[in-house]
């Protein structure tokens, strides 16, 4: 074994150093499919220079500059150039397994995206979104897109009925579809994913065929299925549910244990989807119109917690409690929760905008003292939110939370931690985040966009996350101020990554979104905000966002078009910039004698943001396009600063 590691070393040594020599020549930079940059690097007598050569979008944009400094040391590489008063650093590690250098890029120290720089080029497409092509099989088409054998079908009620068997890690039980024939056909697709199975299915009383694809069953319908008439099919299942190998990110069940050594058992399954326990259509685009009802049978000293409102609880004779929680609004696929613990019950009202709403909360033992504190925070988010979003979207499932992980199960959310800030800190740095509790405030802003809005496909993550992230911020305003709102938000922009764009692929349930579907689109929502200049207008659209897709599912577009109808004017470069592309607006601008000009720069073409800035200390509204603009001044100019609510990057240009 100790020879094999020598030989292993030297070789990675000779790669090393061959590798390390041969630094000049060209470099082409590979993270980004819609830019092309190339770096060329020459030595002279130990010196090194180089040429930075940029280009973007079809050729506008372009930067042709001198690199001013190339440095190597051990396996890091150090580029340095000045553009103008831009300052642009690429910090960079060398990558031995693939020979090419990765890092990252800085504009004038601020962290900007990731780069890779290979010897060998890849294929560019230098149009809007344009994204590398991906594979993908079968199974993503199965599970992400509205196949022919679900389009046909639409929800309108679920009745799951199931046993826990907590020791084996079992579930055994059935799940009665009911759903409206759109149009007539008879094959459907079910899904459950392996190592549970389907082990029948039935409708009017006759037992169906089946095939099973991996996680879709294709079921053979034999009643006809006439347009406009109301159906259901029984499904029975068992079998033992993935583990949860990373709760929530990585989804399934957790069995765990109090500290009285009773067992403590949660769900959470959001991207991976709820056909991982139950069988259902698995696809966000559905939701039962009618609601669901959940029955659980568990061991007599637990209680079983689940979504909406608990209707019957019913002792019987083997030793066992089924607890039947009914909820009446659609429900979000992934936002059905499964919680059993020795739990401990308190509750109170809360007088809000649509009457009184019931708060439950459902804690263990040990718990429960710090729970009566920390849950006081409930009313704090409804106040605030009510007052940015509407009323509690489901006044009539109640609001729970209950002791599992956090998560934004709907009329049922997951909670765990007990402090404030996200898991004790503040991930905005601003000092904010120590305010509230992280949980408590994100996961229940999800209330209203997740389980009220609810996207039609994972590509469009960012209704979610974006607006639940922006939701913190809106929160932190109502009760500490819009300052501390704004400090917030800047916060949160540090960790924009701008990495790929925050509209990822359509129709195969990607579940690998990109983190900027949080903070960069909490970020572009805040500049959105600037640009509508206006926060009554603002607040109407987010109320009416809530109103106009009560209860429903949703596309980013028509989300898009609604605000855009809202405000008034065209937004589409707006969000094709933010959504579709990694590049962050940049404002180029210069004075001379009695001109000021600018421009936007690293924009999709057409883009006009208006941007409000302070010129030489007097705040005033610009119009910039990706053309340049003049105007004439009456004095010589000396300093612009940008408004920083808006997430744009600027710099002088001194050589105009
Ligand atoms: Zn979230």
């Amino acid at each position: 074994m100790k020879s094999k590691i020598i030989v292993l070393l030297s070789l990675q040594l000779s790669i090393y150093t061959l590798f390390s020599q041969n630094i000049t020549g060209t470099w082409y930079e590979i993270a980004k499919p819609n830019a092309s940059l190339e770096i060329i690097i020459d030595k002279n007598n130990d010196i090194y220079s180089g040429i930075y050569n940029w280009e973007w979008k079809n050729g506008t944009n372009t930067i042709n500059t001198p690199i001013d400094n190339v440095l190597i040391k051990n396996d890091s590489l150090l580029i340095e150039l000045n553009y103008l008063d831009y300052n642009l650093n690429f910090k960079l590690q060398k990558d031995n397994k693939t020979e090419t250098y990765k890092g990252f890029f800085y504009l004038n120290s601020r962290q900007l995206g990731p780069v890779t720089l290979s010897r060998t080029p890849i294929e560019r497409d230098l149009t809007i979104s344009a994204v590398a092509e991906k594979t993908y099989t079968k199974q993503d088409t199965l599970r992400g897109k509205i196949t022919p054998e679900r389009a046909w079908w639409d929800l309108t009620h679920y009745n799951l009925d199931f046993e826990l068997d907590i020791e084996n890690k079992f579930i055994k039980g059935s799940n009665t579809i009911a759903y409206t024939v759109l149009e007539s056909k008879n094959v459907m697709q079910i899904d459950l994913q392996p190592p549970m199975k389907i082990t029948k299915v039935i409708q009017a009383g006759v037992s169906l065929l089946f095939t099973q694809e991996e996680n879709a069953y294709i079921i053979q319908l034999k009643e006809d299925q006439i347009k406009g008439s109301s159906k259901e099919i029984e499904v029975f299942y068992e079998g033992n549910p993935k583990e949860a190998p990373r709760p929530p990110w990585d989804g399934g069940f957790t069995w765990e244990q109090d500290s009285n050594g009773k067992p403590f058992v949660y769900t959470s399954c959001q991207g991976e989807g709820a056909s991982l326990w139950w069988p259902c259509k698995d696809h966000m685009y559905d939701e039962p119109n009618n609601g669901m009802t959940i029955s659980i049978n568990v061991p007599e000293n637990l209680i079983a917690v689940a979504n909406g409102k608990l209707t019957a609880t019913e002792k019987n004779d083997n030793g066992t409690t089924t607890y039947e929680w009914t909820i009446v609004n659609p429900i979000n696929n992934y936002g059905v929760s499964l919680n059993v613990a020795d739990y401990v019950h308190f509750s109170d009202l809360y007088n809000g905008v649509k009457g009184t709403l019931e708060c439950d909360y459902y804690v263990l033992p040990e718990h429960l003292e710090k729970a009566k504190v920390q849950f006081k925070q409930a009313h704090l988010m409804l106040e605030a939110f009510e007052y940015w979003f509407g009323p509690y979207p489901f006044y009539e499932d109640s609001y729970k939370l209950v002791d599992g992980v956090g998560m934004e199960h709907q009329s049922s959310v997951g909670y765990s931690g007990y402090e404030n800030g996200m898991e004790g800190s503040d991930y905005s740095g601003s000092g904010w985040g120590l305010k509230f509790d992280y949980l408590i405030i994100h996961e229940s802003g999800h209330e209203w966009f997740a389980n009220n809005i609810t996207y039609k496909d994972m590509a469009d993550m960012w209704i979610h996350e974006g607006f639940t992230t922006y939701s913190e911020a809106l929160y932190v305003e109502y009760h500490f101020g819009i300052k501390a709102g704004e400090e917030y938000i800047k916060g949160l922009s540090q960790s924009i990554a701008n990495d790929t764009p925050i509209i990822g692929d359509y129709d195969i349930n990607d579940i690998d979104y990109t983190q900027d579907a949080y903070s960069k689109s909490a970020a572009f929502l805040h500049t959105l905000r600037q640009i509508i200049n206006d926060d009554e207008k603002w607040r109407a659209i987010l109320t009416g966002l809530n109103k106009e897709f009560y209860h429903k599912t949703v596309t980013s577009v028509e989300v898009e078009n609604y605000i855009a109808q809202k405000v008034g004017f065209k937004l589409n470069t707006f969000f094709d910039q933010y959504l579709r592309t990694t590049e962050i607006p940049t404002l180029e601008y210069h004075f001379k004698d009695h001109t000021f000009a600018y421009r936007w720069l690293n924009a999709v073409p057409g883009f006009n943001m208006p941007l409000k800035v302070k010129l030489d200390n007097k705040e005033q509204w610009i119009k910039p396009t990706t053309n340049w603009t003049h105007e004439y001044t009456k004095d010589t100019k000396k300093e612009l600063i940008v408004n920083p609510n808006f997430y744009v990057a600027s710099f002088r240009n001194m050589k105009n």
